[in-house]
């Protein structure tokens, strides 16, 4: 891999990370404002590993990164255990819950399960740096961010493959050694 990208022009991040362009945009929590339901249902369509939280859908700021294996739980305990949490709560991300207007479902706060300070690149690393970070840091995903707006996001896996497309193997052969 090293050897031939030193030759051709560098792999960057950008090169690597998902969603492709002819993909669907990156799944994102809203930081506030979101229902159980809705967040349920980002749940129910997707299988990814986790999501990005982000202030707003219009400005893209990375605010965490969450499990969907801690969403999945806390939402499960909620609904059972906490008076009152019901779809139409809304979940909130941020440090302090606003009143609620009146008559509505007490919210579901859920800034404990969020990765603060989730690990992040830009679109013009190069690759050979984000593998390096992974490696040294044992990632298993890092955020792709442009002058402070969320772009991507690049797994292990992608890596994986990536590097098994360059060493022009089938990928499934090294994914799980
Ligand atoms: P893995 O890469 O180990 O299968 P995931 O299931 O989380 O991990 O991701 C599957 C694919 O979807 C990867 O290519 C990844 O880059 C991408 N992906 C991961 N999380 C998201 C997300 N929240 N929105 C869009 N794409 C995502």
């Amino acid at each position: 891999l090293e050897s031939k990208e030193e030759f051709s022009h560098k792999t960057l991040a950008m090169d690597v990370m998902r969603p492709r362009r002819s993909d669907p945009p990156l799944s994102v929590i809203t930081q506030d404002g979101m229902s159980v339901e809705e967040v349920e249902s980002l749940i129910a369509e997707t299988s990814y590993s986790g999501f990005p939280v982000v202030v707003s859908h219009e400005s893209q700021r990375l605010v965490g990164f969450v499990q969907r294996r801690d969403l999945v739980i806390s939402i499960e305990n909620a609904r059972k255990r906490q008076e009152g949490v019901v779809s139409a709560s809304r979940i909130f991300f941020t440090e302090y819950t606003p009143p609620q207007p009146p008559n509505s479902p007490p919210p579901l706060k859920l800034r404990g399960i969020m990765d603060l300070s989730p690990f992040t690149v830009t679109d013009h690393t190069a690759m050979d740096i984000v593998v390096d970070i992974f490696r040294k840091l044992g990632l298993r995903q890092c955020l792709v961010t442009h002058n402070g707006r969320l772009l991507g996001i690049i797994t292990k896996k992608d890596i994986l493959k990536h590097m098994a497309q360059m060493a022009n193997r089938d990928p499934d052969s090294i994914l799980f050694n």
